[in-house]
């Protein structure tokens, strides 16, 4: 009898694992499930296609291992499928004298964390990389890229069907039972038995679990980023990739700006409370969802912590010139007029009970299912690393 694994979520982390499965034991019978008709239907279909190198994260943490070592085979897979992405780099600058002594944090983290040929730079040299930009004094990152990770889905979901991985698309599990030998699995269409069940469900990572009994004690916050597109005829104005300096205390990086593989420069995601798990515009309201979220402790924590960084973000989702003028704080030249409304997506963000937005990835492990509850930006980069990890994790559990 072949060894079954199901895995929950045809993101990109599920796919992900899915090939690090097979690569591992190609024998396997495994599946993928999801709710949607396509792959990446949600956050790896809806985010800004950055190749991040590694940069931002707490060296040793999970992020910063599985960024480095998913940066290196996302590379090797783009390379090997043929799928276009360009290293082009990108700056950070620093806009008032407050923010410089961040700049010496991020090199010193990126160092550590393996980049090589971070500088510092003045604002005129910036103004070489990036003629238009305005600031105090920078840095580049000479690893950043840009790839566009629908289409690292759409290869990865090929790769896994010429290797015998069955699609369940369309089918939304509905619920999980284990028992010793396996696992039960209650999709909108069908049941399915498995020995080893991988919850990948991004933003119903949490509601997965507890639906498989697990206590999991955190909750999936979902902060919606929205975009605006720079108009056609100022996308000279950017070059690449224009970041500012990040709030500490916040997980998100301020909007920013994105020259796209695909053509064209998004500013943005900004970070708002997405009053549905899959809110993507702001009329997008599920009550029950969002009294769910808001009755969260850990939530009601978070807003009080981040009333003031809340009510900023809020306004520049509702105020298109609150918007610019925060673009206009890297970009002077930028006006409301240049800007054009752009897609969102929705982030998975795990908060705790206490208040913490969980900064780092979790994986947790029970008798016979895996769950992925945490796995942010940047997993989209981090993807195949994680896979690794789920995947050797998944052969110790059928042994
Ligand atoms: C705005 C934004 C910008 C970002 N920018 C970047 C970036 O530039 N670089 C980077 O590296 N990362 C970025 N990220 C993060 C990255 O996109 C995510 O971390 C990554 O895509 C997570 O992948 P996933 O597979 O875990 O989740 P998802 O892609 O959300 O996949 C989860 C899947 O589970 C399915 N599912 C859920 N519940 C069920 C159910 N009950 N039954 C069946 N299926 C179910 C869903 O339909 C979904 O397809 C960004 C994210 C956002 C939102």
């Amino acid at each position: 009898l072949k060894p079954k694994i199901t895995i929950i979520g045809a993101g990109i982390v599920g796919l992900a694992t899915g090939l690090k499965i097979k690569e591992l034991n190609p024998f396997i019978d495994l599946q993928i499930i999801d709710k949607e008709p396509h792959v990446s239907a949600h956050q790896s279909g809806h985010n800004s296609g950055v190749i991040h190198s590694g940069l931002y994260y707490k060296t040793g943490s999970l992020k910063a291992l599985n960024c480095t070592r998913g940066y290196d085979l996302l590379i090797k897979f783009c390379n090997q499928e043929g799928i276009p992405f360009d290293i082009c780099g990108k700056i950070v600058v620093a806009t008032t004298h407050e923010q410089v002594s961040m700049l010496d944090t991020l090199i010193t983290r990126g160092r550590e964390n393996g980049l090589k040929g971070i500088v510092r730079m003045t604002i005129d040299a910036l103004k070489e990389v990036e003629p238009h930009v305005a600031g105090v004094e920078g840095i580049k990152v000479p690893q950043t890229g840009i790839v566009d990770y629908r289409m690292v889905a759409n290869k990865m979901r090929l790769k896994l069907e010429k290797m015998d991985t069955r699609f369940c698309l369309g089918e939304r599990v509905m619920s999980l039972v284990g028992s010793a030998a396996y696992s039960e699995i209650t999709t909108s269409r069908n049941t399915y038995h498995s020995h080893l069940v991988i919850n990948c469900g991004g933003l119903f990572s949490d509601k997965l679990a507890e639906m498989a009994g697990e206590k999991v004690d955190l909750k999936i916050i979902p902060f919606r980023g929205e975009y605006f597109t720079l108009k056609r005829s100022k996308e000279g104005l950017v070059n690449n990739l224009i970041y500012p300096v990040p709030d500490p205390s916040f997980p998100f990086l301020g909007v920013h700006f994105t020259r796209m593989i695909r053509g064209g420069i998004e500013a943005g995601p900004n970070a708002v409370l997405a009053y549905r798990r899959e809110g993507y515009s702001k009329n997008d309201i599920n009550l029950s969802e969002l009294f769910e979220t808001i009755m969260w402790p850990g939530f009601q924590k978070v807003a009080k912590k981040y009333w003031k960084t809340g009510l900023g973000e809020l306004y520049r989702s509702y105020s298109k010139k609150g918007f610019t003028r925060a673009l206009q704080q890297l970009i002077p030249e930028i006006t409301m007029d240049d800007l054009a409304r752009g897609g969102s997506g929705v982030r998975a963000q795990a908060c705790d009970r206490h208040g913490g937005l969980i900064d780092d990835f979790v994986i947790r492990e029970s008798k016979q299912m895996i769950h992925v509850l945490n796995a942010p930006s940047p997993a989209a980069t981090s993807s195949l690393a994680i896979g690794e990890t789920v995947a050797g994790l998944a052969m110790r559990h059928l042994e």
